[in-house]
């Protein structure tokens, strides 16, 4: 029934002029940006005023971008409903959908960048899987908001303000995917949600953001990482599925039955969660070994917040055929894995991919 709700909410389109003002009077004409609105808290209203509660997806962008303060200034915007969910239910379909939409978006010529708002539980992954399917040199920025719209201090408009400027800043063309949150402006591949409740819950782990938001400008910090454009992006267009990857979390005492339950309901890959540097129990590393014999791509990555998974330190990779994920955490590894999957399922293959992007 919920998926349903989904699939037509991602069929719907709704498409509206927000501000209609192409020109500002003195300084150019303004950048304009596709807005493209997928749900989540920034769209969210509490069920009680003062309370804790409430539902995610209750606003369409029409009505956010209506709280943008100054937004007529900053560019001109056109929107549309991909979908209205909480983020917690983004899934594959949806991701090919919404990277249709954006492309789309960015091929018409009086489109200069596109925003997206998105709930923050999964706004790691969506971005990241952006920044590897998108081919436009023009912006791309994800927001989103810790408090829904109807809380006191709502941090969505703030944000949104934020990537609009970004967007309208020529210096972000080229960068790849972009996270807005909190001042701070990430690039899609290091940015992962790290509190469950503070507004300052965006980190680029490992290395820090692409730049700060201020009144008006952004302040990007340089260099830039050139891995952050993949050159030539996956390509994704005429997919309507993407094979089913796993994530398995590795603990004191794992059992090997999640990895065979993984393998019997057809898993093409398998992302671990390990503990320290990738690791595994002994049961569970030979059982992996197994799987990856019969093809299944195993990429090992960690249930630790900082730090990357090298290959052959306690694990010998090489000769067990298995992937090592680097600073990707289990999210976005099992984001790049499918996407990788779609070109090949050779480990040393799957491993350049890892190494590249
Ligand atoms: N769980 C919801 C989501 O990710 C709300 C969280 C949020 O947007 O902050 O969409």
């Amino acid at each position: 029934m919920k998926h349903k709700a989904i699939l037509s909410s991602v069929v719907l389109v709704a498409l509206w002029w927000c501000s209609a003002g192409a020109q500002a009077a003195d300084t150019g004409p303004l950048p304009r940006i596709r807005v493209l609105g997928t749900g989540g808290t920034i769209a969210g209203a509490q069920l009680e005023a003062g309370g804790q509660a409430y539902q995610p997806g209750r606003y369409d962008v029409g009505a956010l971008l209506r709280a943008v303060p100054d937004l007529e200034r900053i560019a001109t915007v056109t929107g549309e409903q991909v979908a209205s969910v909480g983020s917690q239910d983004m899934n594959d379909s949806l991701w090919l959908e919404l990277a249709r939409r954006v492309d789309a978006a960015l091929a018409q010529p009086d489109v200069d960048g596109a925003l997206v708002t998105h709930g923050t539980d999964t706004l790691e992954e969506t971005s990241y899987f952006l920044s590897l399917v998108v081919a436009s040199p023009k912006p791309v920025v994800l927001v989103g908001a810790m408090r829904p719209a109807t809380a006191p201090g709502a941090d969505g408009p703030a944000n949104l303000q934020h990537a609009f400027t970004v967007l309208a800043d020529p210096a972000a063309r080229g960068r790849g995917t972009l996270v807005c949150m909190d001042d701070a402006v990430h690039y899609a591949r290091n940015v992962v949600k790290t509190s469950t409740t503070s507004a300052a819950t965006f980190q680029s782990i490992n290395r820090g953001p692409a730049g700060r938001v201020r009144p008006g400008r952004v302040e990007w910090y340089e260099p830039m990482d050139r891995r952050r454009v993949p050159d030539p992006p996956f390509a994704v267009h005429a997919l309507r599925q993407l094979p089913r990857v796993d994530v398995i979390y590795a603990h004191a005492g794992m059992s090997p039955d999640l990895i065979d339950a993984a393998v019997r309901n057809g898993a093409r890959g398998i992302v671990v969660a390990g503990v320290g540097d990738g690791n595994v129990s002994q049961a569970a590393l030979e059982r992996l070994a197994r799987a990856a014999q019969a093809g299944v791509v195993i990429v090992r990555s960690t249930r630790l917040v900082m730090g990357s998974v090298a290959r052959n330190v306690e694990i010998d990779d090489d000769s067990l055929g298995f992937v090592a994920a680097g600073e990707l955490n289990p999210a976005k590894a099992r984001v790049l894995l499918l996407l990788a999957l779609t070109r090949t399922s050779v480990p040393a293959e799957v491993q350049r991919l890892f190494d590249e992007h």
